[in-house]
């Protein structure tokens, strides 16, 4: 089944977000799989923003994910990435619309609460970078209630 890398960004730790937003995870019926609060430094953060190192705003936002803990998180289900980028929202709140995450909680860019990794791919090695201990080894109960 598919798995997605999903974090709640330091503001959304300190503005008490943690709660609705597993919530809203919870809610579509997507499986919860890892679950941890950490801060992480300079480099640990340089190494899941690789990507982004050569853009002009790659230093404020390590200086943002590293000035609190973060909810780190595993979900699991059907599409979960891609529906997990829906639920998040663009990533300027600005243009994210209302009812998405983002849409609903954040107005600033630099300030947009939570992560979603963008590809299956991606999300493999944000698991691994993020969650090198592994994941929980379950399965819902609930599972024949949701999937047909
Ligand atoms: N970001 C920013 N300024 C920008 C673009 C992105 O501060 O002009 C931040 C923003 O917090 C975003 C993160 O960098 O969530 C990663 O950017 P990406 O393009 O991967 O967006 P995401 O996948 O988070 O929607
Ligand atoms: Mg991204």
């Amino acid at each position: 089944m598919e798995q997605t890398f999903i974090m709640i960004k330091p503001d959304g730790v300190q503005r008490g977000l943690v709660g609705e937003i597993i919530g809203r995870f919870e809610k579509k019926g997507f499986t919860l799989k890892g679950l941890k609060l950490i801060t992480v430094d300079r480099h640990f953060a340089e190494q899941h923003y690789a990507d982004l190192s050569a853009k002009p705003f790659f230093n404020g936002l390590v200086e943002y994910i590293i000035s609190g803990p973060v909810t780190a998180m595993v979900w699991e289900g059907k599409n979960v990435v891609t529906t997990g980028r829906k639920i998040i929202g663009a990533t300027n709140p600005a243009d994210s619309a209302p009812g998405t995450i983002r849409g609903d909680y954040a107005i600033d860019i630099g300030r947009n609460v939570i992560h979603g990794s963008d590809s299956v791919e991606s999300a493999k090695k944000e698991i691994a970078l993020w969650f090198p201990e592994g994941i929980a080894e379950w399965r819902s109960s609930v599972h024949q209630w949701i999937y047909e």
